[in-house]
């Protein structure tokens, strides 16, 4: 199958979060599948051309509602991906639009010309299939910086004659970040005035980029099952469960995979020591090297990990709530995370008064996030809402079980453990419905129950690890869906 995967930002080359690990992972899956699959995404000037080889190519000029835009295409490759089954990628350069920090932000705030640095973005990107003489069957866009591409295909798109435009998914990876603009911005995207409308691309009075992409692609998905689901009502929906429901046919949930090549505890070269699921003494090592580095009592004591932005999606207020009451407990908490300062500082007050139970680290910090995962006990996720959810993923391999909320991806990740799924030795976690302080209180105290009970202890370890979340699994359904897709493209 040809598909054109368009995602704005691609680890290794920009990354701010999941998207990215998403857009490198999911390509290079597909790739090894067997699949003809070729990226595109924008220059920007965090993309190190020297270091990834990338060469300057053509020339694609755009030029909506009159104003001219001029892009360079260069050209690359996903790096570590085998010869046999490369991923073309096509990075498109626009000084004025993406040499500058920040991907779409700097300091803290958007930049003003979002909008029209995208929806340039997105035309232009239209025009790269032409330039490597190579037709799409799927065109697959990622959140709202790239979903216009499905409404110009269809407004602008160039067909062949007697062509049918390709295919198309949709994926929503965090429906909390639709791309909002005023509406004085409409007459930059260069779409007829009948496309800013309620039933369109407006948004109670503003540009919607995000429903571009609800409503112009062949099929959608998000990365949970429950996510797909929980985004049709008003609790999750953002305003747009209306949107979301008219369109639940063509909407499903596929979990995104985990890269065993970066989280495994049998290879991770940030850690002390290695373990795996057969031999998991090397995790002891892990937690004593932790505890040092953290400036808490080496003793055995349960060891809590939480690795978050801190914001108030991840439920990090939840947990503020009730820290004291949890200190109370025997137990010893490590929390690495950055984001809204409050939180932040809320955080680090806390430890100061606690310092030999909590340890609080403001920083993005990717070795001490393995170490976290590798050398804690219990995993701590209160996420209000949570699409996919990553490190609870993490905490399976490395055999460190997840307390986490009934929701989104967690709901689908970590079975709970039940006296039916324990006494089935299918246990790989906690799992608790409210969000609330109290809530996270209770979740803790049963997990610290399930602890003391070494023997439960290890079976629930032995089923997190041997919990599989590759890519190559979630590759085969996003290929399966591709195969939908094309079909009803068909028949449309
Ligand atoms: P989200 O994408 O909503 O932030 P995920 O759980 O899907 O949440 O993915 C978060 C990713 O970012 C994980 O790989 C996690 O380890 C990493 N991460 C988050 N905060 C930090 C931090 N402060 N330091 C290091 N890594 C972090």
């Amino acid at each position: 199958m040809r598909i054109l995967f368009l995602s704005s930002e691609v680890a290794p080359f920009a990354k701010t979060g999941g998207l990215a690990d998403v857009s490198g992972a999911l390509p290079a899956a597909l790739a090894r599948l067997g699949h003809d699959v070729r990226i595109v995404m924008p220059k920007y000037a965090a993309v190190d051309a020297p270091r990834w080889g990338l060469t300057a190519g053509e020339e694609i000029v755009v030029r909506p509602a009159g104003r001219e835009s001029r892009f360079t295409l260069w050209s690359g490759r996903l790096p570590e991906t085998a010869p046999e089954a490369p991923v073309p990628c096509g990075f498109l350069a626009n000084a004025r639009f993406f040499d500058r920090p920040g991907l779409y932000q700097e300091g803290g705030k958007d930049h003003p010309d979002n909008l029209d640095r995208f929806s340039a973005f997105c035309r232009a990107a239209l025009e790269v299939p032409r330039l490597w003489r190579w037709q799409p069957e799927v065109v697959h866009a990622n959140d709202w910086q790239t979903a216009l591409t499905l409404l110009y295909l269809r407004t602008h798109g160039a067909r062949e004659p007697g062509g049918a435009p390709p295919a198309t998914l949709f994926t929503i990876h965090n429906l909390g970040y639709m791309g909002l603009f005023p509406a004085e911005q409409f007459p930059l995207l260069d779409l007829p005035r009948n496309y800013f409308t309620p039933e369109t691309l407006e948004f109670y009075g503003n540009v919607n980029l995000l429903k571009a992409g609800l409503l112009y692609s062949t099929l959608l998905n998000t990365v949970s099952p429950t996510y797909s689901r929980e985004i049709q009502t008003p609790e999750f929906g953002n305003g747009l469960e209306g949107v979301l429901r008219a369109r639940q046919r063509d909407l499903s949930g596929i979990i995104n995979g985990v890269d065993y090549t970066q989280w495994s505890p049998e290879r991770d070269a940030h850690l002390p020591a290695r373990y795996d699921a057969r031999d998991v003494t090397g995790k002891r090592a892990c937690k004593r090297a932790l505890q040092k580095a953290c400036g808490l009592p080496v003793k055995a004591a349960p060891l809590i990990g939480m690795v978050t932005r801190l914001t108030p999606q991840k439920g990090v207020d939840l947990v503020l709530d009730v820290l004291d009451e949890l200190l109370q407990l025997e137990l010893q908490l490590v929390i690495l995370g950055s984001g809204d300062p409050a939180l932040e500082r809320a955080l680090e007050a806390a430890a100061k008064r606690a310092p030999a139970k909590l340890s609080v680290h403001r920083a993005f910090d990717e070795p001490l996030a393995h170490r976290i995962e590798a050398g804690s006990d219990l995993f701590l996720m209160p996420s209000k809402y949570e699409p996919c959810g990553l490190n609870q993923l993490y905490s399976l391999r490395y055999g460190t079980i997840p307390i986490v909320r009934r929701t989104g991806g967690l709901a689908d990740t970590v079975v709970d453990a039940t006296p039916s799924n324990l006494a089935a030795g299918t246990a790989t976690g906690v799992v608790f419905e409210t969000a609330s302080g109290h809530a996270v209180l209770n979740a803790v105290r049963l997990a610290l129950e399930l602890y003391r009970q070494r023997s439960v202890w290890s079976q629930m370890i032995a089923a997190a690890m041997a919990a599989d979340f590759s890519w190559d699994r979630s590759a085969r359904e996003y290929a399966a869906l591709y195969d939908r897709a094309i079909k009803a493209a068909g028949h449309e």
